[in-house]
């Protein structure tokens, strides 16, 4: 059969989880992974859900609906996620002032915990307390991100959704109006598709002249094999200049994205770490900015860069034998995410450029599901 309801182009977090909701409601659905392996911004993320970090109305409901999904979603999926409650630790450097670091955080629904450097050490004793100040403590689920998708495919599936392995060359159109997709094997018609494809979304939405804000860094990170050493927490540093550059990348988007080129536009090396439970590990992050989905990337330096900032604050884990990874992330401006309709295309709609990701897409799918089935808009406008 090649005629569904819709077609979901890109298998990863979004993609995953939007097919299932919309299979639970009776809707034909396929969903087209290009990678026949697991390799993609979820399988090389920390898969840390951050319900406390809604600012508004819209935010604070979808991290409180999200953290109550996640309690349930290993019975739901019937697949063991690994979900736990893991304390993220945001540690604030030896050079910044604990007190007014802490201020910058309140305006989170669920206000942190300032730790001294003891208090820190005993929560997290693989960190080095002569690089920080203090630390942050936040409330934070955590679930293992490869399983996570993995069990979103195979419960679509049970719900007679389809999941295939083919690129998408072309998304197809009569007039303004969608019909279906090619792939390299095949083509499949479809009134409604969306597009979940994370940062390559954006070459799909230019090769049909739309024009949407959504851009993409270049992240490099390291993945272990299980290791003895004991991580009891997710560690990142307690900073805003990943979220700031993406923004200030963002509003310059004229001048920046209008064509691929290789410049580097930003770069921000934040040294942290999660162990997953079977005991490896993801070192990370280097986010660039690179306009160019293909861009080289040394992984020679990439990797002792990531490596000698990990040594300053988690020194037993810089030596950690692993392999390095590059990806590619999507964000938006503005919002924490690019959902809706897209109107200059009757059926094309886009889940994408999300920030905090893990916690906002199991809501917002619902929502996103009840309103491309029945049109109803109960939580945002979905029209872009
Ligand atoms: C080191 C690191 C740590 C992170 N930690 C966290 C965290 O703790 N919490 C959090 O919420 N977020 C975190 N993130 C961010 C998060 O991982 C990503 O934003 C999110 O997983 C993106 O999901 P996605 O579905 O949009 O994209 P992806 O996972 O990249 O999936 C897109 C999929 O589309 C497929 N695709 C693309 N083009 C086509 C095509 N033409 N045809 C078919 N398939 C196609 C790709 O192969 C890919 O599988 C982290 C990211 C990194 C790099």
């Amino acid at each position: 059969m090649n005629n569904y309801d819709v077609i979901i182009i890109g298998g990863g977090l979004t993609g995953s989880v939007l097919s299932y909701e919309l299979a639970k409601k009776n809707l034909r659905v396929l969903l087209l992974e290009k990678d026949s392996i697991f390799n993609n911004a979820t399988v090389y993320s920390y898969g840390g859900i951050s319900y406390w970090c809604g600012t508004d109305e819209t935010t604070i409901k979808l991290c409180q609906e999200g953290i109550n999904i996640y309690r349930n979603l290993t019975k739901e999926l019937d697949y063991n996620i690994d979900f736990r409650e893991l304390d993220l630790l945001f540690t604030i450097d030896k050079n910044q002032d604990p007190e007014s670091t802490f201020q910058q955080y309140q305006k989170f629904h669920i206000a942190p915990k300032l730790l001294d450097k003891k208090e820190t050490n005993s929560l997290e004793p693989l960190i080095n307390i002569d690089a920080i100040s203090g630390s942050l403590r936040f409330p934070q689920g955590h679930v293992h991100p490869e399983k996570m998708i993995f069990a979103y495919q195979k419960a679509l599936m049970r719900l007679g959704g389809k999941v295939k392995q083919e690129l998408v060359i072309s998304v197809e159109k009569n007039q303004d109006k969608i019909i279906g997709v090619k792939t390299e094997k095949n083509s499949y018609s479809a009134s409604q598709i969306i597009l979940c494809a994370g940062a390559f979304s954006r070459s799909i939405l230019q090769n049909l002249g739309i024009n949407l804000p959504l851009y993409f860094s270049h992240a490099q990170l390291i993945m272990t094999p299980p290791a003895p050493v004991k991580l009891k927490t997710l560690v990142m540093p307690c900073t805003m200049k990943r979220l700031d550059t993406e923004k200030k990348v963002a509003q310059s988007a004229e001048k920046i994205w209008q064509k691929e080129s290789n410049t580097l536009y930003g770069d921000v090396l934040e040294a942290g770490a999660i162990q997953f439970l079977d005991g490896s590990f993801c070192l990370g992050q280097i986010s660039q900015i690179i306009p160019n989905l293909n861009s080289p990337i040394d992984s020679v330096i990439s990797e002792k860069r990531l490596r000698d900032a990990i040594a300053s604050i988690l020194p037993s884990l810089a030596n950690l034998s692993g392999k390095w990874h590059n990806c590619q992330v999507a964000f938006t401006e503005g919002m924490p995410f690019l959902v809706g309709k897209i109107g200059q295309i009757e059926g094309l709609s886009i889940f994408s450029g999300f920030t905090s990701p893990f916690v906002f897409v199991p809501p917002l799918a619902r929502y996103f599901a009840d309103y491309l089935v029945n049109g109803e808009e109960t939580l945002i406008s979905f029209n872009l």
